[in-house]
């Protein structure tokens, strides 16, 4: 395995991409105000891409050609424009930004701006299998942006792309490895994906934390190779393209031409990480034969249909009288978005004793119901919703949810207390308790007092105060 990996990595490149790094005199402006010095300033961003490039296994480097401040004022425009002007000012030879490229013979150029508007970057992705043109070596990046967001853009120019689910569901897949790396297990990111991935795990974005490296599988973060090769090895495709991106100037100029050796492939071969097929799924496919990750939004009638499945990105809705038993759902550990249970069978929730994370769950009109100590869950950060289940008498459970979005407890003609809900702590988003006749225990002793001021409580049985 480990001699496959080294053969990726193995085209080396002695002559480093050089990087010409320009200010609008508005970026050169505020950035001064905020104490930056712009030369070095971009010695420290341009570093910053080659510790990350060695970091993550590629021998290839880059260097600062050179670091200017424009005279032309910035026009008023939002990165994705600014990003275009870039590529046709590049390609005319009488610009200033043009003329610049050509004194510092740099490969590529960053333009750093003064734009507020999202995205904080953006950057050209270069095809890197054809001749692609040369001028659009080029990246826009606000002069405040997060500092990882310079080797992000950059990193574009050498084709690495985001994560591959996120491209996949885009329909813009570029290479197959060519891919960010998500580790739900470690809440991590690499610079390339998207920390959106990882609420895959349950988890809130803020919680998840970007490992300053290219994806590559056989670099380790907290034990977990950080991508796979197959749909997450950034670091291949940079050392890869890095001999493409180091000629970009000589290519632009016509001193050097394309030949197809500028751009060879990484192989693909199965790797240590995640291995890719059939068990990262998306939910629109058919069959999720074998799959233990699903992306997107699931609806089942049968649970067969999910049994083995351990993580849904989106929701996750079981339906119909069909749905009588979970016991096919005892590997699910997470829903990133919100279980719902509805018209169903069931008498109980056994089978959802691994379910760790849950972004919301509804449990509405299931008739036979009767209480729902399987489940383990603590918190459920969205709404939680206990709708209209006529026979469920007891709200039992062993550990009991501390903490909920919105909570309601509506329609239960047989609900007798709360007793799953005694842990609950805090409720952001309104709790309210009605139409519960016979619901006389109402105490929620470790609620905050804020929220308990604040609780909707209308036809239920005497007695019934929080
Ligand atoms: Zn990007």
């Amino acid at each position: 395995m480990i001699a496959l990996l080294a053969s990726c990595l193995v085209e080396r490149d002695p002559d480093p991409a050089r990087i010409l790094v320009v200010w609008s005199p508005e970026a050169e402006t505020a950035a001064r105000r905020a104490g930056h010095l712009v030369d070095l300033r971009s010695q420290y961003l341009v570093d910053l891409a080659d510790t990350v490039m060695a970091d993550s296994g590629v021998t290839a480097s880059v260097e600062l050609a050179g670091a200017e401040v424009l005279v032309e004022p910035e026009p008023q425009l939002v990165p994705r424009e600014l990003l275009a002007l870039a590529r046709q000012r590049l390609a005319d030879p009488e610009s200033e930004l043009a003329t610049l490229r050509a004194r510092h013979r740099a490969d590529v150029v960053v333009w750093i701006v003064d734009t507020d508007t999202a995205p904080s970057g953006v950057a050209q992705l270069l095809d890197g299998r054809s001749a692609s043109d040369p001028f659009d070596a080029v990246a826009v990046v606000q002069w405040d942006a997060p500092e990882l967001v310079f080797p992000h853009e950059l990193f574009h120019v050498y084709g690495a792309d985001h994560s591959w689910l996120q491209q996949v569901a885009e329909d813009e897949l570029v290479e197959g490895y060519a891919h960010g790396w998500t580790a739900p297990g470690v809440l991590a990111h690499t610079i390339m994906a998207d920390a959106s991935e990882c609420t895959w795990a349950g988890a809130p974005l803020s919680a998840c934390d970007v490992v300053p490296r290219l994806s590559n599988p056989a670099v380790l973060a907290w034990g977990e190779p950080l991508g796979d090769v197959r749909t997450a090895y950034n670091a291949c495709v940079v050392q890869q393209r890095a001999r493409y991106v180091s000629r970009l100037y000589e290519l632009a100029t016509g001193e050097d031409r394309w030949d197809a050796s500028l751009a060879p492939s990484c192989p693909v071969v199965l790797g240590p990480g995640r291995d890719l097929a059939g068990t990262i799924c998306l939910a629109e496919r058919a069959d999720w034969t074998g799959c233990t990750d699903l992306r997107g939004t699931v609806r089942v009638e049968d649970p067969e249909r999910v049994r083995g499945v351990e993580r849904v990105t989106g929701d996750l809705l079981l339906s119909g009288p069909g749905v009588s038993s979970l016991s096919a759902l005892s590997a699910l550990r997470s829903v990133g978005g919100t279980l719902t249970l509805r018209d169903t069978a069931l008498v109980d929730l056994a089978g959802l004793e691994q379910l760790e994370r849950v972004g919301g769950l509804v449990i509405e009109s299931n008739p036979a119901l009767v209480g729902l100590s399987a489940l383990r869950v603590a918190e459920v950060p969205g709404s939680l919703l206990l709708v209209g289940n006529a026979g469920l008498r007891h709200l039992d459970g062993p550990v009991g949810i501390e903490r909920a979005g919105v909570l309601w407890v509506t329609r239960h003609p047989e609900l007798e207390d709360l007793a799953a809900l005694r842990g609950l702590r805090g409720v952001s988003g309104g709790l309210a308790i009605w139409g519960n006749p016979r619901l006389v225990d109402c105490a929620l002793p470790e609620l905050d007092d804020e929220v308990r001021q604040a609780v909707v409580l209308f036809d239920n049985g005497e007695g019934c105060v929080p």
